[in-house]
């Protein structure tokens, strides 16, 4: 059997860094990362066979846990009819009418393969609409890693300390106007100066990639508000928080198209709560869990009501596989070709297995699984925010839903300022200890931590994280 270490070295050989996306080279935290042979449910087994409960979830995909049957099943059917045909499959209507089943303003859809050609394209797609240049985008935010959108981005940009990447050429930066997160003023100070050339303004559902910072108070509808009163277009990228923190994502849970308060099914709410319920009884909490929505996401105003013209999603949708998409009004999405002059296109795009995976899982992803996903994220995050307070350590735990990260700052983190300035010497001992103890996170103090339904059925997996928490929190201390 080979070492993580071997295959590292063997790789580096070969691949720049040996990984094909630099945060999983473990640059931050230092060391060799584990190199995964398979997963199921909560767990990943590296190729040393050690085990680990997974609080990465390919980074957010994973919604339902590794290896879903009911996914693989369906992956395993489309293989077997054909990897790629570079031909319209009726798989692809039926994921876009159940993209659009949830979130109703995308009223057409158009897949590519990545969350970076999906957001590339809409911002194409608003230059096209406009006939605008300039586009805003926020500090700290990351919406992949095309040209435009690297300036002051997050993920592996804020992991690896850069203002923006060698190779973007000036004059393509120089059209991207970045803001303050969650700053309102500067916001209308710019809509003001100029409204008139900005094209599109592209926003995080809630952000995610500088560790999670929700969008506070009025800045979403604002954003729309200045958009829609000058011409330009609001593009709210959920690649990330898409069909994750709730059916029809950020903007879903946010404006309370899918509040699980007001489910007309209450007799399945009420099963979902016990079932909530059992569970946490067999969990070794030595906290209460805290409860309520307003209470977990500080800040966040939620009901009010905004339309974005173009969405982007990624990860979910497509269950695990290469899948991404853009969507919006009908009028506006038609401007793609072929039918107008926004040029755009893919080999794969549409695949065959992609959309059966992003299919299966969200037949899959009914409110149960988001309940499960939310009761799984705030026991991770209460019993963290516990710890860090028995050991002292300062601390502000992000939440967006059932997104959460760990601020080593004293004071709540609104934007990237915020969440550079934390001490982020903390985080990769406590990284480590966790490793030690069998529990994957995210190797960057700047990436989010992501639970799947799977790890909430597993009490097992929970109560392996539980126990860790405590001398991982100590370890950072
Ligand atoms: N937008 C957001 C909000 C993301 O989180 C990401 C990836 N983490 C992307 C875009 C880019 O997606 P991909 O990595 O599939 O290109």
């Amino acid at each position: 059997m080979s070492t993580n270490a071997e295959l590292f070295r063997n790789a580096q050989a070969v691949i720049p860094g040996g990984v094909d996306s630099p945060v999983r080279a473990y640059g931050s935290v230092g060391g060799t990362p584990s190199f995964i042979d398979h997963a199921k449910g909560a767990r990943l087994w590296d190729a040393e066979g050690r085990e680990f409960v997974d609080l990465v979830c390919s980074w957010g995909p994973m919604l339902l846990g590794h290896a879903d049957a009911r996914v693989v099943e369906a992956v395993q059917e489309a293989a077997a009819r054909g990897l790629s045909f570079g031909a319209p499959t009726s798989a692809e209507t039926a994921l876009a009418e159940a993209v659009r089943a949830r979130v109703p303003l995308a009223e057409k859809v158009r897949f590519v393969s990545t969350g970076t050609e999906a957001t590339m394209t809409a911002i194409r797609l608003a230059r096209g609409a406009t006939g605008r240049d300039y586009i805003v985008k926020f500090a700290g935010n990351y919406h992949g890693h095309s040209d435009g959108l690297l300036s002051e981005a997050g993920s592996g940009v804020a992991t690896g300390g850069l203002p923006s990447s060698a190779g973007v050429p000036a004059g393509v930066a120089a059209l991207t106007i970045v803001l303050p997160y969650n700053d309102v003023a500067a916001l209308r100070e710019c809509f003001a100066a100029r409204g008139a050339e900005i094209a599109g303004v592209i926003v995080e559902g809630a952000a995610a990639n500088m560790g999670v910072v929700a969008p506070r108070g009025e800045f979403l509808t604002e954003i729309a508000r200045l958009c829609h009163e000058s011409g330009a277009l609001m593009i709210q990228d959920e690649v990330l928080t898409g069909f994750r923190v709730s059916p029809a994502g950020w903007w879903g849970l946010s404006t309370g198209r899918w509040p699980r308060e007001a489910q007309e099914d209450s007799a399945k709410d009420q099963a979902i709560e016990e079932s909530a319920a059992t569970s946490r009884a067999n969990l070794k909490l030595g906290f209460e869990p805290p409860t309520g929505r307003a209470a977990q996401n500080e800040g966040v105003v939620f009901g009010a009501d905004w339309s974005p013209d173009l969405f982007t999603f990624g990860k979910v949708v497509g269950g695990g596989m290469p899948l991404a998409a853009l969507g919006g009004r009908a009028e506006l999405m038609d401007q793609l070709a072929p039918l107008g002059p926004v040029y755009q296109a893919g080999t794969l795009s549409g695949n065959p297995l992609s959309c059966a995976a992003g299919l299966a899982t969200l037949a899959a992803a009914d409110e149960a699984v988001y309940a499960a996903v939310d009761a799984a994220a705030d026991t991770i995050a209460g019993a963290l925010d516990a710890a860090l307070n028995a050991e002292g350590v300062p601390h502000f735990i992000g939440r967006a839903g059932s997104l959460f990260s760990v601020f080593f700052s004293e004071a709540p983190v609104v934007d990237y300022a915020g969440a550079k300035a934390q001490e982020t010497w903390r985080f990769a001992p406590m990284f480590w200890e966790f490793h030690r103890q069998g529990v994957m996170i995210a190797p960057s103090v700047f990436e989010a931590w992501f639970t799947s339904a799977a790890l909430w059925q597993d009490d097992s997996a929970m109560n392996q994280v539980l126990d860790a928490v405590p001398a991982a929190c100590k370890a950072a201390a």
